[in-house]
């Protein structure tokens, strides 16, 4: 048996630790407190891309050693494409521009909102679910994307 002091002081600790659990939560993920909300993350090392309602774990980062996980925000019904690296992100917002995989920030375009449509661009081979035709500026293979309905 335990002295009682010693006792309270270890159970002191151990919510010190949970509190500051709970705040480094809540600064990595800005709508924590919603719940089941999930994010999406982009390891800026091997691009691997991933939607989570936390920060997705470190390990076996296929470019070698750890994941560094950027978080890119919160998953929604706007699809967002950068037009420089090309990384598309259904979004309640406009995504973090920091650290585009092509270099410097990321260039975010607003190309719909999500529905169930199936749309391909007959030009670029890009394809998106939305509800209704997407936008048809900045096709990466020049001019305007030439949407097909599948
Ligand atoms: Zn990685
Ligand atoms: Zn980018
Ligand atoms: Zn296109």
């Amino acid at each position: 048996m335990m002295p009682e002091h010693l006792h309270i002081s270890l159970a002191a600790a151990r919510a010190r630790k949970f509190l500051f659990a709970l705040l480094l939560t809540a600064a990595l993920t800005p709508a924590a407190a919603s719940g089941s909300e999930s994010f999406h993350y982009i390891c800026l090392k091997c691009h691997r891309h991933l939607l989570q309602n936390s920060r997705p774990n470190v390990s076996y980062c296929k470019a070698g050693g750890n994941h560094n996980w950027h978080l890119l925000g919160p998953n929604g019904p706007m699809i967002h494409i950068c037009l420089k690296c090309r990384l598309l992100v259904n979004s309640s917002g406009r995504p973090s521009v920091s650290y585009c995989l092509a270099g410097g920030n990321h260039n975010w375009h607003l190309l719909g909102h999500r529905g169930h449509d199936n749309y391909c661009c007959r030009k670029c081979d890009l394809k998106v679910r939305a509800s209704g035709r997407p936008s048809v500026s900045y096709c990466p293979a020049g001019g305007n994307h030439d949407w097909i309905k599948y």
